[in-house]
């Protein structure tokens, strides 16, 4: 029995899928609030030309660039898929289960897709300096890389209850390069004013985009990045699924069922979008499922117009939502902690292609089935991969029950090695 599928790093896709011209039905366009100056003005002065421009393509196909193809060569791509025999021994489950192997990357997830592309773009349109929020640290660490091997600067805004106590992902944000600010800080209008009220203030991933933002508009050389939900995101991320079809290929299978974790929905775009429009197109009939957090089920929210950052500095984007100011608990799995579903899924979602499943804040299952992964295959997932492996084992042991002898494949967006603390206070606790 092969246990990796792999193809060459010639077979590497060279264009990412941008699936608007697929979707059932044209996407929402993202709009302007009804009061105060126009966002949609706005977004030139933040984000990249090039990432604008993608961001509205009706091209079905996007050339990744030879520069950005021989980043993601030097970031270690193609990742394998790998069948999951010894968890499905474990499980005596008839399903068969693959799993993505995202936690292969040199910062710890799946986000340097985008980042590479992102600071290569940056650079190329002549920018000085990056400018960032960060929720887990994850996409803090991944620009603050991407802006390395770029050679340009990067100023991180990271959410305070989590920087306070990730202090190896601090360090290696700096040994980056990158400056580091914890958010909400003093350093911009935004942030400053939560801050003076409370300068021990948690923060949020929403007031950190605000400062992002802010930072990027007031300075020159600076532009923003985002490393979820726009549009763009997803398309580069695309490189995951693409990927896995092809690997699916060499396996002589096909998924029956797609899991992911969604946060912003930028692993679950990027695994599952190249699947998804196939089953847009009608050519495949795949079930997807989105596994969440009961502290932030924005795919169980509203389907309606909304920010997608706490001061509404930015245009209003149509998706699911718990809305842009809600409070959310703390969760290991902090990454899933953001109010919206990007709109290309929440637009999906609505046409009824993708399912979810939240997970109570006490994380108590989802690191314990975590466990039977690490016990089993051996490899370590991010806090956030672990909801995708917790749902890839129940949606298993239900086969068990039914005796369905269905094909699963479940993306893992990250490793855990940096997030030991958190595995270790749920689980002996
Ligand atoms: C950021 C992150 C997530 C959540 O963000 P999405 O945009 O929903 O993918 C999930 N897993 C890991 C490892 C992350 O770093």
């Amino acid at each position: 029995m092969v246990k990796q599928y792999n193809i060459t790093l010639e077979d590497v896709p060279k264009r990412w899928y941008n699936i608007l011209p697929d979707l059932p039905e044209p996407l929402p366009p993202h709009t302007d609030p009804e009061t105060g100056e126009s966002r949609l003005a706005q977004l030139p002065k933040y984000i990249l030309g090039e990432c604008l421009k993608q961001e509205f393509s009706e091209d079905r196909w996007i050339d990744i660039p030879e520069g950005v193809q021989d980043l993601y060569a030097q970031a270690g791509r193609p990742r394998p898929l790998f069948r999951a025999k010894l968890l499905e021994e474990k499980l005596k489950t008839p399903a068969r289960l693959y799993y993505k192997s995202e936690f292969y990357s040199p910062t710890g997830s799946h986000k340097v897709n985008t980042a590479l592309a992102q600071a290569y773009y940056a650079k190329k349109e002549g920018y000085e300096r990056l400018t960032t929020e960060t929720g887990a640290g994850q996409w803090g660490t991944a620009l603050s890389y991407a802006a390395a091997l770029a050679d340009i600067e990067c100023t991180v805004y990271w959410v305070r209850a989590v920087y306070k106590w990730k202090m190896e992902r601090l360090n290696f944000m700096k040994l980056y390069g990158s400056t580091v600010h914890a958010s909400p800080s003093p350093m911009t209008k935004s942030g400053k004013e939560l801050y003076d009220q409370d300068n021990d203030h948690p923060g949020s991933l929403g007031i950190a985009i605000s400062e992002g933002v802010e930072h990027a508009i007031e300075d020159d050389g600076a532009i923003y990045c985002l490393g979820s939900v726009l549009n763009h995101v997803l398309t580069h991320q695309t490189i995951i699924g693409l990927e896995t079809q092809k690997q699916f290929e060499l396996a002589d299978d096909y998924p029956d069922m797609m899991i992911s974790c969604l946060g912003g929905g930028s692993n679950f775009g990027g695994f599952t979008i190249p699947f998804l429009g196939e089953v847009c197109r009608g050519e495949k009939d795949i079930k997807f499922l989105a596994a969440q957090s009961e502290v932030a089920p924005n795919l169980t929210g509203e389907y309606r117009y909304d920010f997608g950052d706490h001061a509404g500095l930015t245009p209003m984007l149509k998706m699911y939502t718990v809305g842009h100011q809600a409070s959310m608990a703390p969760i290991k799995g902090d990454g899933l902690r953001y109010h919206g579903a990007a709109p290309i899924l929440s637009l999906l979602r609505h046409h009824g292609l993708i399912d979810t499943v939240a997970y109570p804040q006490d994380e108590k299952h989802v690191f314990e089935r975590a466990q039977m992964f690490i016990r089993t295959e051996g490899f370590l997932p991010a806090p956030e991969s672990a909801y995708s492996v917790c749902a890839a084992i129940d949606e298993a042991l239900k086969c068990k029950e039914t005796g369905e002898e269905k094909c699963i494949a479940f993306n893992i967006s990250g490793h855990g090695f940096m997030d030991m603390h958190g595995y270790t206070e749920v689980l002996e606790r």
